[in-house]
């Protein structure tokens, strides 16, 4: 591993001063992606900025959202009175969504921040355009398996591994970010990016901003929500597919719902088109199955993944009826 700098500051100015005045220097909170990444020198930072000492660990209901503070920890985030009341879909993808260790570890917006876990992007004796860019992608003619259905580029067909993330999407959160020229607010669906010819950036940050907080809307989706994860094994395993499902129901019809899929896509993966189809069907699986044929229009598979194409709409269909309680 690399030599590097480590400071540790108590003030956000400093923190953001620190890494927007070098061009090699970054954040680091939990640290459980991040030190993996410098240890098989697929990141190589000159400074860490350790941010924890900021005061950015608060969950509170500010102006009729939640807002939660970017170094909550998601084992405090899964387990926080207001979050299970009120936003059960996002507890639910926390705790599928790592050990118990790394949820103690683990902090909001590192979650959000997580690198891809394609296998080429973590082997440097392999080609990848997202660790360097214009070296080709390895995935392509490779083992892509565990890669996506959606939104991919000739570049790179990765996906993002976060749970929460795909929550969070789904729960049309809004992310509070700090930097240079002061405070701003992205919507979570603009803030991961799909690949395009710039596979490399993951996201819509710009150098030397920082994540402050997640905000959540309030919403009606307390009661009728599920979020499942379809892995190789039971536990610490990133989904091969995900689908967080919620639903707002009267007199058994759908008032209003929402989708998210995660393991299909470069970033979490809405299903808007599908969510709009649901408003006004009744609760009934052929709802449900008409709605993921919906969510799967474009979608496309390469060589080792055709799997996907299947299992996705039936854990689709899976998520919304245990989300309504049927059989
Ligand atoms: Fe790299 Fe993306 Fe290709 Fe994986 S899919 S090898 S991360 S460029």
């Amino acid at each position: 591993m690399k030599h590097f700098e480590y400071v540790r500051p108590t003030k956000l100015k400093a923190a953001l001063d620190a890494v927007t005045k070098d061009p090699n220097a970054v954040f680091i909170a939990g640290g459980t992606n991040l030190i993996d990444l410098m240890k098989r020198n697929i990141m190589a930072p000159d400074k860490l900025v350790d941010i924890n000492k900021l005061p950015l660990k608060k969950i509170e209901k500010v102006s009729g959202q939640v807002r939660i503070g970017a170094l909550a920890l998601n084992s405090a985030v899964a387990e926080d009175k207001l979050i299970l009341e009120k936003y059960p879909l996002l507890a639910q993808a926390l705790h599928a969504g790592a050990s118990t260790q790394l949820r103690n570890m683990a902090t909001v917006a590192g979650n959000i921040m997580q690198r891809t876990r394609c296998p080429y992007f973590y082997d440097t004796a392999f080609p990848c355009n997202k660790r360097e860019p214009g070296s080709g992608c390895s995935a392509l003619e490779g083992y892509n398996r565990q890669h996506a259905i959606f939104g991919f580029s000739d570049t790179c067909i990765a996906v993002h591994p976060s749970d929460m993330s795909v929550a969070l999407a789904a729960l049309d959160a809004t992310l509070l970010v700090a930097g240079p020229k002061g405070e701003r607010r992205i919507s979570f669906s603009d803030f991961h990016r799909l690949p395009g010819n710039t596979p490399h950036i993951d996201t819509n940050l710009e150098k030397g901003e920082l994540i402050l907080a997640v905000e959540v809307p309030e919403s009606p989706f307390s009661k009728h929500v599920h979020y499942l994860k379809v892995r190789d094994r039971a536990s610490y395993a990133f989904a091969l597919i995900s689908v967080a499902a919620a639903l707002d129901l009267e007199n058994n019809r759908i008032k209003e719902a929402r989708l998210a899929m995660g393991g299909v896509a470069h970033k979490p993966w809405r299903l808007s088109e599908a969510e709009k189809y649901l408003i006004g069907k009744p609760v009934s699986e052929e709802s449900f199955r008409s709605a993921a044929g919906i969510a799967m229009r474009g979608a496309k598979a390469f060589e080792h993944n055709g799997y996907k194409l299947k299992l996705s709409p039936n854990a689709i269909v899976q998520a919304l009826k245990t989300a309504a309680s049927i059989s």
